[in-house]
């Protein structure tokens, strides 16, 4: 059993690591950013109140993000493990995971974090704008505000962990499956 928080800046891999993590380890892949685009692809009361701030960059408010992340990790209490993408983003949200993983009885292993410099960043997700449809790749001033939400609001949820002796970094920049040999690395390591 491992649960893990994939970490990282927008356009640092996370969704595409997840994934691989995910189906090597036999964990339950959770992405917030996914389900909140599903929500909206689907045009819910949920998606309705998410749009307006992803579509500028913003966080979704923790209240809304929590409860969301919540139902999702009680309905399957029977995975064998978690890999969170894109959750937690703020320390209010790091410290509503302690609450729930405690309810739960799930431990919680590690926090990697994924390195990427700011300028491989910004070329990675323009790039993804052009196929990808979502509205938030596809300017850049809506992309250096993403970077600057998470310098300001999520980076303080590296040390969070790093206090408990819980966070990992490893080097993002790179091809695919020389990050994801990186990432293994660290996880078999737990
Ligand atoms: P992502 O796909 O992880 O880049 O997320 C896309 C957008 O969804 C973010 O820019 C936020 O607007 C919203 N979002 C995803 N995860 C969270 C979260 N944990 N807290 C708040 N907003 C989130």
């Amino acid at each position: 059993m491992a649960n893990i928080i994939l970490f990282g800046p927008p356009g640092s891999g996370k969704g595409t690591q997840a994934k691989m993590l995910a189906e090597k380890y036999g964990l339950l892949h959770i992405s917030t950013g996914d389900m909140f685009r599903y929500e909206l692809s689907n045009d819910t009361p949920l998606g309705k109140k998410a749009k307006e701030y992803m579509n500028k960059g913003a966080l979704v408010p923790d209240e809304i993000t929590i409860s969301m992340l919540k139902n999702k990790v009680r309905k399957h209490q029977e995975a064998k493990g978690f890999i969170l993408d894109g959750f937690p983003r703020t320390v209010p949200q790091a410290e509503a995971l302690g609450v729930l993983s405690k309810e739960i009885d799930m431990d919680l292993d590690a926090l990697i974090a994924l390195r990427v410099e700011k300028e491989e960043i910004v070329k990675r997700l323009l790039e993804r704008g052009k196929t990808s449809g979502r509205k938030d790749d596809q300017d850049e001033s809506i992309i250096l505000d993403r970077i600057r939400v998470y310098t300001e609001e999520t980076q303080p949820v590296f040390k969070y962990y790093n206090e408990k002796g819980k966070a990992y970094n490893v080097d993002g920049m790179g091809g695919i499956e020389e990050v994801f040999g990186r990432l293994c690395a660290v996880v078999e390591e737990l």
